[in-house]
């Protein structure tokens, strides 16, 4: 008999749990992409996300190919094309694993319940979070808006699935579909040309940026985590996203990694990836934030006019601020952005500026190959002060002086803003306040920052008085 394997993000072969269960029920597994950005509400991918989505079917057909069986690439209405194949191919069964958007949730639930209506199995895993949304719960019975007890509730329950392998051969199956360029998603004009020096898309890709890991920033993370100037952290964000592997693979080959001097850095990590599980718990209880306040005392704040221009230079990397600028200009080369720059950037904008999150947050969506929604959403809301365990609102990040700190060579202002590298190094933190030496060796660099640090914090507090909370 056939079953479909619907993959959607859970690009990989190995610990797939739908794959898995469809191999176990003694299918012939046909691997189905439906290409549907249309059923994902207002939050269809956007362009970076797309760039390597290509990539990554691209080497999930090859993987595939090597066992023996293909992807199969069909896009419009999921449903129909799903029933479509089901007639095509004479399947029993379709296996799937859960997405937990607010868009494709409702819409994953009727596609199920009809297919079994027509008597076609339908089940559906978890393929990508070590903790359900739904069964970590406070006392109440309700969700959790604090990390911290969030996590230590949660950790009381980690059990790691029993690793999965899948044959080095598959059955071989006739279904046919389109190609992969029928679904445009790579771009046009290639900007994303620098993108693929730093990132290998795919399950393979994602093992060796583990292994990478393993073996240099995993020793110190804790106190390199913090740090842009060097490869601190284990850049698995964009494969986490699309489940080109799991959480739970990780952790399990990092507990195979623990002695004395690693315990506190895989603590640290595992701890990391808390705030993952957390962001989809949020998602999930909350359906409504990737667009609104999570706090709702936050729907009478006063956020400055939109300002189109400030916008544009923001996006651009043109404030006039280093660290700020150094940031925005990594996201727009590479896709992404170091942690701890995506809260002074976020900080910046929300706070200083007074733009409202969320058009931050939509510029993040379209330029990060680590997109996701439960995650950016999280982030932030929690930069902004309106979100679950947020920072206060009265606390405004002082980007000098957190590049001071964070970056205290300058080295990666100066990878990013490289026409600051003239300046002597005191200079490169804040180089307004150096304007002969401005003039003289980076004419082409802002001259004053687009909204001063002081102001723009006085005009943030005063706002935020002006609800009454303050
Ligand atoms: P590591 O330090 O190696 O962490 C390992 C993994 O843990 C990450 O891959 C990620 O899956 C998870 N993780 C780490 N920190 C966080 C966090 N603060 N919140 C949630 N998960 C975390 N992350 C995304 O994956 N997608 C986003 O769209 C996204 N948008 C963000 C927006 C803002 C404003 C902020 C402040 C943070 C955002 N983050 C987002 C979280 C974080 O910046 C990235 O996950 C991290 O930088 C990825 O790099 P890494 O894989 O090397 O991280």
């Amino acid at each position: 008999s056939v079953a479909l394997v619907w993959f959607r993000r859970d690009l990989r072969l190995q610990d797939n749990p739908a794959l898995q269960a469809a191999l176990d029920a003694g299918h012939v597994p046909v691997p189905v992409y439906i290409h549907a950005p249309h059923e994902e509400g207002d939050w269809a991918p956007g362009g970076a996300s797309n760039a390597w989505l290509h990539r990554s079917l691209a080497a999930l057909d090859a993987d595939l190919r090597a066992r023996g069986s293909a992807l199969v690439l069909c896009q419009g209405d999921s449903q129909a094309e799903l029933e479509r194949l089901i007639e095509q191919t004479g399947a029993v069964a379709v296996y799937w694993n859960r997405k937990y958007e607010p868009a494709t949730q409702p819409r994953d639930a009727k596609i199920k319940r009809e297919l079994r209506e027509k008597g076609i199995e339908a089940e559906s895993h978890n393929g990508s979070l070590m903790f359900e949304p739904w069964d970590v719960a406070t006392q109440q019975g309700g969700p959790y808006k604090v990390f911290t007890p969030f996590w230590r509730n949660a950790l009381t329950r980690l059990q790691l699935p029993a690793p999965t392998r899948v044959p080095d051969r598959l059955p071989a199956h006739t279904a046919g579909g389109e190609t992969l360029d029928a679904f445009g998603l790579a771009p046009s004009i290639p900007w994303d040309r620098q993108f693929w020096d730093h990132w290998q898309p795919g399950e393979a890709g994602a093992h060796e940026a583990l292994t990478v890991f393993i073996d240099g920033a995993l020793n110190g993370y804790r106190e390199q985590r913090d740090l842009p100037d060097r490869v601190g952290t284990s850049l698995l964000s964009p494969h986490l996203h699309f489940g080109e592997i799991a959480p739970w693979q990780i952790v399990r080959r990092l507990q195979g990694e623990r002695s004395a001097s690693r315990d506190a850095d895989i603590d640290g990590y595992i701890r990391e990836l808390g705030w993952r599980e957390f962001s989809y718990h949020l998602l999930h209880h909350f359906p409504q934030t990737p667009d609104h306040n999570l706090n709702p005392r936050f729907d009478q704040f006063q956020w400055a006019k939109p300002d189109a221009d400030a916008l544009r230079a923001w996006q651009q990397g043109r404030t006039g601020i280093p660290i700020v600028d150094a940031g925005l200009r990594e996201l727009w080369a590479t896709g992404y952005m170091h942690n701890r720059v995506r809260m002074i950037v976020a900080s910046y904008l929300c706070k200083h500026m007074r733009q409202h999150w969320r058009e931050g947050a939509r510029w993040f969506w379209d330029t990060l190959v680590d997109a996701d929604l439960a995650n950016n959403t999280m982030g932030w809301q929690w930069v902004a002060g309106t979100g679950a365990d947020a920072a206060p609102y009265f606390r405004i990040f002082n980007p000098v002086t957190q590049s001071q700190k964070f970056d205290p060579q300058a080295r990666y202002i100066t990878r990013w803003v490289p026409e600051l590298a003239a300046l002597p190094l005191k200079a490169r933190f804040a180089p307004w306040q150096s304007p002969q030496l401005l003039a003289e060796h980076a004419p082409a660099y802002p001259a004053l920052p687009l909204v001063d640090l002081g102001e723009g914090r006085d005009a943030a507090l005063a706002a935020y008085r002006h609800t009454g909370w303050a």
